[in-house]
């Protein structure tokens, strides 16, 4: 969106009344140092330490949102299933493969433009096909090739086995899977295999087991009653007691497309506040509420959203493929509807802090370069 003169005027001066304070904190440590009283903490560690100071306190004045930086590479369209809201899929055999090269060529072309998180987002191939070890395969070499390419792999590609989970999560810095709603009873998968419920809690468990940070979430408005969403974040929650690996749940307002065979109406957004305010109340508050701003559609919905509890936007990248209908909002105009009311929106890792340590030692490593990135990034922000 284009930003007049007046308004980068004022997005200057804002920035230069914040980097004056910081400037400002930065010159007393350094004067309390030099007089001998900062001995505690040497100046090595005082950008960190700001960079500290100014996240424990945005967060406690809890006006924090978050969203992650992210591109998404699709290895197919085609799936086995038929989910009636579907504005994704083609039949198997119907949508070319994506291959290395091209994937290759797309991702070098991000190099450089701050987009950390590849999130890989794949149609289904049924377990039984001779084609599904093909299928993983290309899944696995695409998140060698993202990290070979200094960019976090987030892999969201339906119901995997115990093998290929492991195999993953030695590539991904997070995984996902939307539980979408517990209740066996929607017409909307009766062609669906791969979305029996408990099938998706087995792998939502699975990955527990393995110590895989998880993404998951619900799809709200595809038949669904009103009890079977507390049901379903009740079975999220004690998942999460179990293993303590859910790091956000999703609430995604089903959003009619042009591609689906459903054409229902879509979920009544109003409605979307008070599911949250339930949710913050049923989720353990380790875990992050994620909404997509591109689906709530209006900035006062998405305030009182945000008013809530959600403290996520997830990932914003050019398209939304799942809801090819519904664009992203640009960054630059999230703030403007965002900063008015308060709110500092700040770019995150695929991976939330407190599950660094469960990732294998390369990714480790990997995570560790972006954080310093994106913490240079806060302290210039302040
Ligand atoms: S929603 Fe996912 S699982 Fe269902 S048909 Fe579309 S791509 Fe396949």
């Amino acid at each position: 969106m284009e930003v007049t003169h007046s308004q980068k005027r004022s997005q200057m001066e804002a920035l230069s009344r914040r980097c004056r304070v910081v400037v400002m904190v930065y010159d007393c440590l350094i004067y309390l140092y030099d007089v001998g009283v900062g001995f505690f903490y040497p100046r090595l560690y005082l950008n960190p330490f700001i960079s500290f100071c100014k996240v424990v306190l945005t967060n406690s004045l809890n006006k924090v949102v978050t969203y992650s930086p992210a591109y998404t590479l699709v290895p197919t369209y085609e799936c086995f299933n038929r989910c009636a809201y579907c504005n994704f899929r083609a039949d198997p055999g119907e949508s070319p493969w994506l291959s290395l090269s091209a994937a290759a060529a797309e991702l070098r072309r991000l190099q450089s433009q701050g987009i950390c998180e590849i999130l890989i987002l794949s149609g289904e191939v049924h377990p039984q096909s001779p084609r599904r070890q093909a299928w993983f395969q290309l899944i696995y070499d695409l998140c060698e090739l993202a990290l070979s390419l200094g960019f976090l792999p987030h892999t969201n590609v339906g119901p995997l086995s115990w093998a290929e989970m492991r195999s993953l999560k030695k590539v991904n810095v997070s995984m996902g899977l939307m539980l979408e709603q517990l209740t066996p009873q929607l017409l909307v998968h009766k062609h669906a295999p791969s979305k029996l419920p408990a099938a998706r809690l087995q792998q939502l468990a699975m990955a527990g087991e393995l110590g895989i940070p998880f993404t998951t979430g619900l799809l709200l408005g595809i038949g669904e009653t009103e009890h079977d969403w507390w049901e379903t974040l009740e079975a999220i929650a004690q998942l999460h007691q179990s293993w303590g690996h859910i790091q956000e749940v999703i609430l995604q307002p089903y959003s009619s497309g042009t591609q689906e065979a459903w054409a229902a109406v879509s979920f009544e957004l109003n409605q979307l506040p008070q599911v949250i305010a339930t949710a913050r109340q049923i989720l353990p508050t380790a875990i992050a509420i994620q909404i997509p701003p591109n689906l709530v559609l209006e900035p006062s919905l998405l305030l009182a959203c945000l008013e809530a509890g959600a403290r996520d936007l997830g990932g914003i990248g050019p398209k939304d493929e799942v809801n090819p209908d519904y664009p992203h909002l640009h960054y630059q105009k999230l703030v403007e509807i965002l900063e008015p009311a308060g709110w500092q929106l700040e770019p995150r890792l695929p991976v939330y802090p407190h599950y660094d340590n469960w990732l294998p030692e390369k990714l480790q490593i990997a995570v560790e370069q972006w954080r310093t990135q994106f913490q240079h990034q806060l302290i210039f922000q302040i």
